[in-house]
């Protein structure tokens, strides 16, 4: 089994077709006529172009708007003045034209690379393709056919190209693996808007494989499988077939409530991050907002976002909910630290910043700043079913001091005879281990809990989210984070007050039955990710739910909680 960076999800079956990635070959000579040579490279990048531009008409035919661009950026690349002076200079030395490319190319490339960021290098593959392009026009031979793809192939490729895209035949590719590539990478964006599973950033692919192996790539988990047993394969046969009917059946989601196989309504909301991302929210059907990430207001600019400024923003997306009952906006206040940094804050580094001065603990020492926020909040709650909810808590003593803090700012709009809403609910983000073996104590004075899993797995578990080295940690389904969860529900329960879930889990088909057994009142997922959430929910009863959930506490291992889960709903 091979680890990869998950760049398009779904699953693919097939066998694999490697796209050799010879690099091509020409004969350095020594030229003579410069001239005629340089007329000789003159001539091929026109027929680049040519080539390039046919590609991209023919993407763009197919509604590939985005491999179109990157192929209209080859041209402009090789068409720069300053680009092409510097080959011909080159050919004038008596360098063939072959030669010239590759090593003037070369340097772009170089360049390129020693950035060190991941969008720049995406240039250096840019000139590599360019580069194929230009001397395969030149000597008349290209590299790696594409054109030939037998039906129900997995790619295996070094990289794949856009120019490689516009040649296959793409209905007949059922997934990709490259050696190279990111999130971010042509590669990932081609994969993406074909909508073939993808994995990328798989050392050793190119060798490992040979043409007809059976492969399964699992875009979801960014795991592919070299020639898998039996087992395997009707595993991810079953799962296959799950998220294929998922995908048909999400239509009928439409515009229904949110509700289990026997009729237990949930709430479901959506996470967002700024005011495009709530009008997606808005339009996705979701029923409100259940967690409005605030620190991306203060990250996206160069200074402090005003009071004036985060009221607006906060106000306007209450007001996209406002036909919703109950239309429930829950915004989080600022989450920074750790992995986000703002530029204009004086934060300090820190030896272990995940466990540092982030979130509200830096809110709390910094209380112009947090009042600022709380009074646009606060202010924008006149407008909508607006709640305020307090990240990285981990003591009661940090809710008493917010609320206080509300308090204290409501008396100064009482006396500025501002409008606000006098019942406005003050709710915290159970993330942390601290704060889960305390949620009956917290309870006491929230009237919300939002659990949000993807730092309580990265807490409990003892394991950074972002360390690929650690990512088999990284995991919901350990038997300490599902008992976690269960726990803090039932405390929720045990006190009244609602309780949702923000984490990445809250999506999860897998996790979704036992966070109905649980009683999880409210999923808040992203709104793409709505209505198979919808779907997903309703094919329980809380009677069946609960039984998966009963068996799932008495195994010990995430591995064999996987492995029940997966074939528990994806073959039922
Ligand atoms: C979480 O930690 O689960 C969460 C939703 O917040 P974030 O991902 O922004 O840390
Ligand atoms: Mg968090």
């Amino acid at each position: 089994m091979f680890r990869g960076i998950p760049v398009s999800e779904g699953i693919g079956i097939g066998k694999a077709y490697v796209i050799s990635g010879k690099k091509l070959e020409y004969e350095k000579r020594n030229v003579k006529n410069t001239t005629a040579e340089k007329e000789r490279f003159r001539m091929a990048v026109k027929t680049f172009c040519e080539e390039r531009e046919n590609m991209a008409a023919k993407l763009e035919a197919e509604g590939s708007l985005a491999q179109a661009d990157i192929l209209r950026g080859h041209i402009m690349m090789i068409q720069d003045p300053f680009m092409t002076s510097q080959i011909e200079d080159q050919i004038d030395t008596g360098i063939c034209a072959e030669q010239a490319c590759e090593e003037e190319l070369g340097i772009y490339r170089e360049m390129f690379l020693s950035v060190g960021d991941e969008i720049t290098e995406q240039r250096a593959a840019d000139v590599d393709d360019i580069c194929c392009g230009v001397i395969g026009i030149l000597t008349g031979c290209s590299a790696g056919s594409v054109a030939d793809i037998p039906p129900g192939s997995v790619i295996v490729v070094e990289e794949l190209t856009p120019s490689m895209t516009a040649e296959m035949n793409k209905a007949n590719v059922v997934g990709i693996v490259a050696e190279k590539g990111g999130m971010t990478s042509h590669s990932a964006i081609i994969a993406r808007s074909l909508g073939i599973p993808a994995v990328l950033s798989v050392p050793g692919a190119m060798s490992e494989f040979v043409n007809q192996l059976n492969v399964i790539v699992d875009g979801n988990d960014g795991i592919v499988f070299p020639d898998p047993c039996e087992d395997t394969l009707n595993d991810y046969r079953a799962q296959k077939k799950f998220l294929d009917e998922e995908r048909e059946g999400l239509k009928a989601y439409e515009n229904r409530p949110t509700e289990t196989a026997d009729g237990t309504k949930h709430e479901l909301c959506c996470n967002v991050g700024n005011l495009n991302d709530a009008t997606d929210a808005a339009e996705s059907g979701g029923d409100g907002i259940g967690l409005f990430r605030t620190e991306f207001l203060f990250m996206s600019r160069d200074s402090m976002p005003d009071e004036e400024l985060q009221f607006e923003t906060y106000k306007k997306a209450a007001e996209l909910f406002k036909d919703k009952e109950p239309g429930n906006i829950i915004i989080r206040t600022l989450d920074i630290g750790g992995d986000k940094a703002v530029p204009y804050l004086e934060m300090k580094e820190e030896d272990n910043p995940f466990l540092g001065f982030r979130a509200i603990r830096y809110c709390l020492e910094n209380t112009e700043l947090f009042k600022t926020q709380l009074r646009a909040i606060l202010r924008a709650s006149a407008f909508g079913n607006i709640k305020i909810m307090v990240p990285l808590v981990t003591e009661v003593t940090e809710m008493v001091k917010v609320r206080q803090l509300v308090d204290n700012i409501k008396t100064d709009l009482d006396e500025e005879k501002i409008d606000y809403d006098k019942n406005i609910q003050v709710g915290a983000m159970i993330e942390t281990p601290s704060a889960s073996l305390i949620a009956d104590l917290l309870a006491k004075e929230c009237d919300f809990f939002s659990i949000g899993t993807n730092d309580l797995t990265q807490y409990t578990m003892a394991a950074d989210r972002g360390n690929s080295k650690v990512t088999y940690l990284n995991n919901y389904l350990e038997p300490s984070v599902i008992r976690s969860i269960k726990h803090i529900i039932e405390c929720a329960k045990c006190a009244d007050i609602p309780v949702g879930m923000c984490g990445e889990a809250a999506a999860d088909p897998l996790m979704i039955p036992l966070l109905i057994a649980f009683g999880l009142d409210e999923f808040s997922v992203s709104p793409k990710a709505v209505l198979k959430t919808r779907y997903n929910i309703s094919r329980w009863s809380v009677a069946d739910a609960k039984d998966i959930a009963e068996h799932v506490l008495t195994l010990s291992t995430a591995g064999e909680i996987q492995r029940y889960l997966r074939r528990t709903v994806y073959n039922k």
